[in-house]
This record gives C-alpha cells, sequence and structure tokens, in this order.
C-alpha cells in the first residue's frame, strides 16, 4: 500500500477498473489531466460505469484525493505500457467548457504532489515531457486542457520544493483510516493485490525467547488473544529504534520492521478471526496479524 501523505482517501478502489500490481514494471513518470468538469466529487464514482481510473484528483481548493494505491495499476493514459510506469493525477475544473480552467490553488497542489512522487520513485528533476508527460502525448485527447501550458510551472514548483529538502512523508508512515469504500480490512487488502505495506514504528510490548528464538510481542499488531507461536515476531526481523545498536528490545522500545521486511505479500487471510496472515520467509512460518490494526499501521 502506498498512497501519498498528502492525499486523503476518497472513495478508495471502490470501483473495478484498476488493475492490482504493475506487472513487474517500475514507475518512472506521472501524467496529468484535467477532469472536465468542475463537479470535484463525482470522481471517482463515474469510474464504476466508465473504464477508466485514476490515482489521484485535486480539487479547486487544491484538497489531494487518493483513488487508486500508487502499487497499482490505474487506466489513465489510454495506453498499456504508459498506465504500468505512470501514476496518474486527475485535476478539477474552475470552470465548464468551453475554457476549462484550473484554479491556482490546484496548479499549486499538483507541484507538492508531483515533488513528493518525484521525491519517493527517485525520479530526479522534474521535466516537462521527459517524467512529466500531459495526457494527449500517449493518445489524441483534449487533456489535459490548460495544463498542458502549466507543465513547466508545475515542475519549476515541484523542484523548488524537493531542491528546498521539504520532504514529505508518506502514509505508510502513519495511520490512515480509507474507510470510505466500507470494505473489510481483509477485502481491502484483497483489493489492492493482497499486498501489504508497513514501514512505521510500533511499541515492543515485551520481548521473549520463545519455542527457540527471541520474539517480540506488539500488542499494537497482533491478532487477540495473543499468543507466541502465532503472534510472536521475531526480534531479527526488527530494529529496536530506542537502541543504537538495535538489538536490546526492552519492554516499551520503540521498534520497527527491517526495510527488507516493510512490504510483501499477505499469503494467508483468517475471515473469522479477521486476521492476516504472512510469511516473512524468516524459517518461522506464518506470523498473524489483526487485519485492521495492520491495514491502519502501515
Ligand atoms: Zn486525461
Amino acid at each position: 500500500m502506498t498512497v501519498s501523505g498528502l492525499a486523503t482517501p476518497y472513495g478508495f478502489q471502490s470501483f473495478p477498473n484498476y488493475t492490482a500490481g504493475r506487472q513487474g514494471n517500475s514507475i518512472n513518470k506521472i501524467v496529468i489531466h484535467h477532469m472536465a468538469t468542475t463537479d470535484y466529487d463525482s470522481v471517482p464514482g463515474i469510474w464504476n460505469s466508465r473504464q477508466a481510473s485514476a490515482h489521484y484528483g485535486i480539487g479547486q481548493d487544491g484538497t489531494i484525493r487518493s483513488y487508486v494505491d500508487e502499487d497499482n495499476t490505474a487506466w489513465h493514459a489510454g495506453d498499456w505500457p504508459t498506465n504500468l510506469t505512470s501514476i496518474g493525477i486527475e485535476h478539477a475544473n474552475a470552470t465548464g467548457a468551453p475554457n476549462y480552467d484550473i484554479a491556482q490553488a490546484t496548479i499549486d497542489s499538483s507541484a507538492k504532489l508531483v515533488a513528493d512522487i518525484a521525491n519517493r520513485y527517485g525520479l530526479g528533476t522534474v521535466v516537462p515531457y521527459k517524467n512529466l508527460f500531459p495526457h494527449s502525448d500517449f493518445v489524441s485527447t483534449a487533456c489535459p486542457g490548460q495544463l498542458k501550458d502549466k507543465l513547466q510551472d508545475i515542475a519549476d514548483k515541484a523542484n523548488a520544493i524537493n531542491n528546498g529538502g521539504q520532504s514529505v512523508p508518506t502514509q505508510s508512515a502513519t495511520t490512515v483510516q480509507p474507510t470510505s469504500t466500507g470494505l473489510s480490512a481483509i477485502d481491502k487488502f484483497k483489493a489492492g493485490g493482497d499486498r501489504f505495506v508497513l514501514q512505521g514504528s510500533f511499541i515492543n510490548n515485551t520481548c521473549e525467547l520463545q519455542y527457540g528464538i527471541y520474539q517480540s510481542r506488539a500488542d499494537e499488531l497482533s491478532a487477540v488473544p495473543f499468543a507466541w507461536k502465532d503472534n510472536g515476531i521475531p526480534t531479527k526481523l526488527l530494529d529496536d529504534l530506542s537502541d543504537p545498536n538495535g538489538r536490546s528490545f526492552n519492554d516499551g522500545a520503540t521498534v520497527r520492521f527491517k526495510p527488507q521486511y516493510q512490504r510483501g505479500t499477505i499469503d494467508k487471510y483468517s475471515v473469522n478471526a479477521n486476521a492476516v496472515g504472512i510469511d516473512f520467509l524468516d524459517g518461522n512460518g506464518v506470523i498473524w496479524f489483526d487485519a485492521d490494526k495492520f491495514w491502519a499501521h502501515y
């Protein structure tokens, strides 16, 4: 799960027209669209009946909404290889046809989001037609309207943000509740292609030698009732952020999964227990986490 810390999930993946995963591709570009409507709230509901989607949408007041997990492929460019390698951003119009104006607040927020994406995917300096494209570069379309002439403005502002060192934390490190879909946490994990991200820190309630390995009990994440066999987290998967050497695991220590264990695939679901099971391939089998805690804690 990857969602910009600047965005609020809205109708998040509540429509069928996107594809789980990236089919092995990495993200190397951003595609700019306009909605061709002033009705910001009509998106993404329209994608229940139209075979399209995008990752983000920006309103006239500069609010940023997240519609599709960046780890998934949105259907926005009209070109499949481009969809697989890009993040699509929609922009609400300030006026309707024929001018389809764009508010300055919308452009300013677009620059912030572009800066954040460029920063997180290592795109380097944002340059129009190198890593920032108008939709019309891929198919014959009037989209993105006036934004086609604003690409340099967006790039300049984005580069100023990144060169100023103002990095934006992603929501992978904070608590987000994209509950607008009404789906259960397990359904949301499934809709996202069984992927998980858990980059945030949590508390080691206690650490014990159990079944021959040192394990952490973390009530912030564990399914209830807690059992060392099913819910203990081997400390070798974790860094102890409270200790410069990363190994003390005192009661109450702040810990985090080591980078190589911070994202992966959910191996098992238990709907009855509302739990997700993950095998970190460390030789200790599946660890069960409470689905809601795990979803909320990425
Ligand atoms: Zn478009």
